[in-house]
């Protein structure tokens, strides 16, 4: 049992100045009181306090080739050029390599304010294509750089089958990423097995998109799937809402909405291109979508209908997914930019009149990304995980803001760091801005990308 006190903390009730969290051995929050008294036995927290937020959408990989798809090509550059790109840069990573980036990046996301991350985990093989010793070997790898940080983990196994609609065959840049159904699911129940009974740790599934795994094999997989978080990149690209709609009929968040049992299980990565009769169909199932605004942006995928949606109660949350920023604010600052640049208007996404754009964006992709994630977390509550972002209320950024002002000037003017400490179950896993591991982190990732762009 400890206690934790802020001067300043946002509950689920709204502002409140003086709170005591009581965080039992587990890392759940047991008693929240406001108005308290700083006692003895509480560790003072200088701050602003938030509910954690979680990242629902990661490839870690990714990492390793962030920012470097901007040098233009012969013309036409793509998603899918970039992903020629990205195929070729890491089909040399070694299962070493991965950790080493993995564990880079959590160390960043950490320090940016995420406290917990749902990776798409789809680099299962050697670079030759055949199984490691432990088919798993690369998913340990992940969860070694989760735990290593400190980073809570949702490990989703991706199911890749196909290089496209029609059970296309993989192409060669494809082999790392390749299970059939039996496979996989071996894959999946050694996962759980080794993970059972850790509180940090959620096991799902990521069937990749509809155009790597077949309609029937989805089914096949949902039915075999009783419990977890499932998430499926889908509707993205253009390319891939017109070659679903010639191989099925339908468009892909239809397709998916008739044929799948989507609920609050399920996590819609990007949903991008998407009908006014999906956008309602999505909110009435209940599912999360998964926005990566900065991704989105950066691969020219478009932009999500996100007023029509939240107006319709759907729930979101939000995702750095290739990494080109690892940045919440930045996520949702451009979620709101790409609403306003739409619709010219602003506070588009404030969800009514009189409300703040920054408190309304941070509190709903936290619930929804929690969700999402499979975690009990995304508000200071009884009953959730002690996870809390602490802004630096001494920085000269948030002179004068109280309330929701604190939120709005973070994520619209907040390009410095204002994030100081982060508490992940109760306990410090950033301090004054800095990362224990932060150093070694560094200082292993930086020769492997030195050798991998050599
Ligand atoms: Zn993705």
């Amino acid at each position: 049992m400890r206690k934790l006190f802020f001067r300043r903390a946002l509950l689920p009730q709204g502002w409140a100045e003086a709170v005591a969290v009581t965080v039992d051995d587990t890392g759940r929050i047991t008693e929240v009181e406001s108005n308290a008294q700083p006692s003895p036995e509480a560790e003072t927290v200088a701050g602003i306090a938030l509910p954690g937020l979680a990242n629902l959408h990661s490839h870690a990989h990714q990492r390793a080739i962030a920012g470097l798809g901007e040098r233009s090509g012969s013309g036409g550059d793509s998603f899918w050029s970039w992903r020629e790109a990205m195929y070729r840069a890491v089909a040399r990573l070694d299962p070493e390599d991965f950790e080493a980036v993995a564990t880079q990046l959590y160390v960043e996301m950490l320090k940016a304010g995420y406290t917990a991350v749902a990776e798409f985990h789809y680099l299962h093989h050697a670079p030759d294509g055949r199984p490691y010793a432990d088919p798993a070997e690369m998913a340990h790898r992940v969860a070694a750089a989760a735990q290593a940080a400190g980073m809570p983990l949702t490990l989703l196994p991706v199911h890749y089958a196909a290089s496209g609609f029609g059970g296309l065959p993989p192409t060669e840049g494809q082999r790392r990423f390749i299970h059939d159904l039996d496979g996989f699911l071996r894959l999946t129940e050694s996962l759980r097995a080794a993970y059972a009974g850790r509180d940090d740790v959620v096991v799902g599934i990521a069937p990749h998109s509809l155009r790597a795994v077949p309609g029937q094999e989805l089914q096949a997989l949902a039915a075999a799937t009783p419990d977890g978080p499932i998430h499926i990149h889908i509707a993205e690209q253009t390319r891939e809402v017109d070659d679903c709609l010639s191989h099925t009929g339908r468009r892909p968040v239809g397709w998916l909405l008739e044929n799948l049992p989507v609920d609050g299980r399920w996590c819609l990565i990007h949903a991008t291109h998407v009908t006014a009769e999906e956008v309602a169909g999505m909110a009435r199932a209940g599912c999360v979508v998964g926005l990566c605004p900065t991704t989105e942006a950066n691969l020219g995928d478009g932009l999500f209908p996100a007023e029509d949606y939240f107006a319709a109660g759907g729930a979101f949350g939000i995702g750095s997914d290739s990494h080109i920023s690892v940045s919440p604010v930045e996520e949702l600052r451009w979620l709101e930019y790409g609403a306003r640049l739409t619709h010219r208007r602003r506070t588009v996404l404030a969800g009514g009149p009189d409300r703040s754009t920054g408190r309304t964006l941070f509190e709903t992709a936290a619930a929804g990304g929690a969700r999402a994630c499979g975690f009990a977390t995304g508000a200071l509550a009884v009953g959730r995980r002690a996870d809390v972002v602490v802004l630096d209320d001494a920085h000269p950024l948030l002179a004068g803001r109280s309330g929701d002002a604190v939120l709005d000037s973070w994520i619209f003017a907040g390009n410095a760091a204002l994030v100081r400490h982060v508490y992940i179950a109760g306990r410090a896993v950033v301090r004054d801005g800095r990362h224990p591991l932060e150093d070694q982190a560094a200082r292993r990732f930086t020769p492997v990308l030195e050798r991998l762009f050599a």
